[in-house]
């Protein structure tokens, strides 16, 4: 009788989100065996505003030219709808995509590179042994030296191993608008910010292709009484979406992030929103699951060369080189969502703080550099608001 040996992959990634895809991209790429397991069908729907970052984009480790839909060369700023800024920026700070299409786009790349993938596969079972992790699917049983957690903010990895117990998320809701080709002509290539459009939290209208993607986030643990009568509110107010014909509103958490937690155990790893790694000012998350995709491909290939298992230097990066800039961009996200109005009017009259704000969402400045610079240039950015003459929308 013969016995097939099972297979044992180095690691196993639950989750095949833009983290899960670009973790196992990386490591199939230096010729690991990596196995990435899939609630969903793919492609699949993901709520988001898909705005893709220009810091994102540099940091993936390939082109993904292909994927994306609009840039984002300009920003609208306007207050419970009343217009206030509509400026182009020096250099396009973004690119706005369907997250259906991008992310089946980065898991095509981690499966050309020799990643498997398993879909309709949602994990159910975690037995971690000293020298491996079982992982219990409805499509059977895999074994991996190492796992990691990529399934999303309500992470049953996490959940299943009781990590990270008491995260903070806040929550998005987001509809995909169809407007008529004047208005979308009206839009262009400008993504619109609006700070009143609730409290603590901004309303967006980001240009795809054939339609506007349009949300709320609410920056905060606490209850809004009605996010989707907020978006509706929102709606009205925004003459670019005058009679929209199409209103299917989806709504989903999203990580507060800058909270230092312990991010790994036994031989498991959390990362991007499982690891709660999302910016707590405008609700960004993929640039920080593509940036925790990245360390944790350096420590786990540097643990499978040495034969260790002991993920703690995957935590205390995190911690270092991203939760830390999280913890900055909670103080930026205090300031302005203390004084939305007034950071509003700041912001469409000052061309020193324009270039902050968008610099920032663009990646010219850490959220600590921003946090510092906008206290050394306040006397400029107040003369600026105040003898501004320029012309309005
Ligand atoms: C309304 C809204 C708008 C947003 N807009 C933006 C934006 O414009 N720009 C930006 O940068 N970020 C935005 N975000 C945040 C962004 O969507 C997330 O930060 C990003 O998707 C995180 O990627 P991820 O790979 O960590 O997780 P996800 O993209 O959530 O991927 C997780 C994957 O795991 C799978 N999964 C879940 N459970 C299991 C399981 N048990 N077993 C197997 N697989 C499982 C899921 O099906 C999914 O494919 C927005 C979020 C929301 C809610």
């Amino acid at each position: 009788m013969s016995h097939q040996t099972k297979k044992i992959y180095d690691i196993i990634i639950v989750g095949a989100g833009p983290a899960g895809a670009v973790l196992a991209y990386l490591l199939a790429k230096i010729g690991l065996r990596v196995l990435i397991l899939e609630k969903a069908r793919l492609p699949r729907y993901k709520t988001c505003g898909g705005g893709v970052t220009y810091k994102t984009v540099e940091n993936l480790p390939f082109d993904v030219t292909p994927a994306l839909n609009k840039e984002a060369s300009g920003g609208i700023v306007t207050f419970e709808g009343a217009p206030l800024l509509k400026t182009l920026v020096k250099r396009p700070f973004a690119w706005l995509v369907m997250r259906d299409s991008f992310d089946h786009f980065l898991t095509q790349e981690a499966l050309r590179a020799g990643a498997e993938l398993i879909e309709a596969s949602p994990v159910e079972r975690i037995d971690q042994q000293p020298d491996y992790v079982t992982v219990h699917t409805n499509a059977g049983n895999f074994t991996g030296l190492f796992m990691a957690g990529a399934d999303g903010v309500n992470s049953t990895v996490a959940r299943l191993l009781g990590m990270l117990q008491s995260r903070e998320v806040g929550t998005a809701i987001e509809a995909e608008i169809e407007v008529s080709p004047h208005a979308m002509d009206e839009q262009g290539q400008f993504a619109t910010f609006d700070f009143g459009a609730i409290p603590h939290g901004y309303g967006w209208i980001f240009p795809k292709s054939d339609h506007l993607s349009v949300g709320i986030y609410h920056a905060t643990t606490g209850k809004v009484s009605d996010l989707r009568q907020s978006l509706q509110h929102f709606i009205d107010c925004q003459p670019v979406l005058n009679q929209p014909c199409q209103l299917s509103m989806r709504g989903h958490q999203i990580p507060l992030g800058g909270v230092f937690n312990t991010l790994h155990q036994g031989r498991v790893l959390l990362l991007g929103d499982a690891a709660n790694l999302a910016d707590p000012w405008l609700g960004e998350g993929l640039y920080y699951a593509v940036a925790s995709a990245r360390i944790a491909a350096t420590v786990i290939e540097e643990l499978l060369s040495q034969g260790q298992a002991d993920l703690k230097c995957y935590t205390q990066r995190i911690n270092s080189e991203i939760v830390q800039q999280l913890a900055y961009a909670r103080r930026l996200a205090n300031l302005v969502y203390q004084f939305p109005r007034y950071g509003s009017h700041l912001i469409s009259k000052s061309s020193l703080m324009q270039n902050l704000i968008f610099g920032t969402i663009r990646g010219d400045y850490t959220f600590d550099a921003v946090n510092r610079l906008l206290l050394q240039s306040m006397p400029r950015i107040w003369w600026q608001a105040i003898s501004y003459g320029g012309s309005q929308p």
